[in-house]
């Protein structure tokens, strides 16, 4: 027993219990709150993040950081939650107080004024902003720079641990040579894949049936995580007793279908956290393409998967009977696997989605360490988009404005997304070595496919980085190659290519 950790303890259970109250105001924001309550709600926001704040980054902790970094006698979980706090506080430490709350400023106003130059189609208006948190980010890279590190390095590694961009441009260099080819390819291809059936006037009280039961299907404990509404689907979590997912109802019926599934497979991850670790520093997921890995797994890999559908598509049609029930099995599911080069990311297929990602990576390099200035990026980009995906944006809303991530400050974050894939598809690899895959999906078994993941990931939480956990459990190190050949299988089947 360390009583120096007893003493830090509670100055962390402290912060984390101020963090979920803010949590739950987020999640309380985005769903149920009235409109008017924005202003008011705010100071109470601004308080609380203050007092979070005062709560880890103030002279006592320092000292029992210290303290305890030299002790022996801690716990691996303690240990690994000081190490945790250890990395926030020189984060912190390394930027002067002013410029750090100048920088929270300058990002709360840089979200609005991208709100309303997309709104208005207008990248002169959001240009200037946008430079200023472009230098804030550089110069506070700098400040963090380890030993000759590079700046973008220094970012991506706050997503992603373990990863720079030596790894990041070999894994696009792949997706580059590989995945664009593919797309072409699909593109000629003579197969006509319909998905008509999935756009119609879907009711939402039809596809809250629906995504409950999915939710349920997949693993969703609606005893310890509730699901709602929200303008954009996410997932958040209290504790690992407590986990909250939203869904959105459009009027593409596998939007909500494959949102829900997504969302499960996060919540699925923090219901997996281990007691012992969740409502601390490391009970949340290794890092965020790890977490990705899981909700995109289940999205794509399962959800998208033929077998996933056999014992429940009745069901399915069922609640849809004027939709679907002349749609058969297979026309379903290749209809949500369908490839189509779009504009916008977030809508984007399984194939199509990394080049978004490579596209986004290639330009916050160029931003961040090359000569890429902001006047030059709405053309870059929809260069880009004509060279990879073979389609250029008309307008900025649908091209460079269309991420809220920049405005935020958040340059280093879009590469998890496909890394997200990447990771789920190695294990993929790995685990139909180790089970019957495609068997257990049709038998409706998920539960062995879920206790796998999270016997493997899920109730370690931050104990390990992602790369280490991929090494331990697939006995290689991070392998692009698996995601490749995931596809090429994939849509090669679907549309008929020899290769
Ligand atoms: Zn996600």
């Amino acid at each position: 027993m360390s009583q120096r950790f007893d003493e830090l303890k509670q100055y962390l259970d402290r912060a984390m219990a101020l963090q979920a109250a803010l949590q739950l105001f987020e999640w309380d924001d985005a769903t149920v709150a009235p409109k008017g309550a924005g202003k008011l709600t705010s100071n109470v926001i601004r308080i609380l993040s203050g007092e979070y704040f005062q709560a880890v980054n103030n002279e006592e902790v320092k000292s029992l950081v210290k303290a305890c970094q030299g002790d022996e006698s801690l716990t691996q979980i303690q240990a690994a939650q000081v190490r945790e706090l250890a990395e926030e506080l020189e984060k912190l430490d390394s930027i002067p107080k002013e410029e750090y709350q100048d920088f929270a400023h300058l990002t709360s106003e840089a979200v609005r004024v991208w709100e309303e130059a997309k709104e208005k189609n207008d990248f002169q208006l959001f240009a200037p902003t946008l430079k200023q948190v472009i230098e804030y980010q550089k110069k506070f890279a700098s400040y963090r720079a380890k030993d000759g590190q590079k700046k973008y390095d220094v970012m991506l590694n706050d997503y992603e641990p373990g990863f720079n961009m030596e790894l990041l441009d070999r894994f696009f260099d792949t997706i580059k040579k590989e995945i664009v080819p593919l797309l072409k390819a699909v593109a000629d291809s003579k197969v006509m894949v319909r998905n008509d059936f999935l756009t119609g006037e879907f009711s939402d009280d039809q596809q809250e049936r629906i995504g409950r039961f999915l939710a349920e299907y997949v693993g969703f404990d609606f005893s310890k995580g509730v699901m709602a509404v929200s303008a954009h689907p996410f997932t958040t979590n209290l504790h690992n007793k407590d986990v909250r997912i939203t869904t959105h109802y459009h009027h593409n019926l596998d939007s909500s279908l494959f949102s829900i599934i997504h969302e499960t497979g996060h919540a699925l991850y923090e219901f997996g956290i281990r007691d012992d670790l969740t409502q601390t520093l490391v009970g949340q997921g290794a890092s965020m393409g790890m977490h990705e890995s899981q909700s995109r797994f289940f999205e794509n890999i399962i959800g998208r998967n033929r077998s996933f559908w056999i014992p429940i598509y009745e069901k399915l049609q069922e609640v849809f009977p004027q939709e679907l029930s002349e749609i058969g099995l297979d026309m379903f599911v290749n209809g949500v696997n369908k490839a189509e080069p779009g504009f916008i990311r977030t809508e984007a297929d399984e194939l199509t989605y990394s080049l978004h990602i490579l596209i986004r990576y290639e330009l916050e390099k160029e931003l961040i360490e090359g000569n890429l200035s902001v006047e030059d990026l709405p053309q870059m980009w929809a260069d880009k988009y004509e060279e990879y995906l073979g389609i250029r944006p008309e307008n900025v809303r649908e091209g460079v404005l269309q991420d809220i991530h920049w405005s935020q400050g958040s340059f280093g974050y879009f590469p998890s997304y496909a890394l997200g894939s990447a990771f789920g598809a190695q294990l993929y690899y790995h685990m139909k070595k180790v089970m019957d895959f495609d068997g257990l999906l049709a038998e409706g078994k998920l539960e062995v496919i879920r206790d796998y993941l999270r016997e493997n990931i899920h109730q370690y939480g931050k104990l390990k980085d992602s790369r280490t956990m991929l090494k331990e459990i697939t006995g290689e190190d991070f392998c692009p190659e698996y995601y490749v050949k995931y596809l090429k299988e994939k849509y090669g089947k679907l549309y008929q290519l020899d290769s």
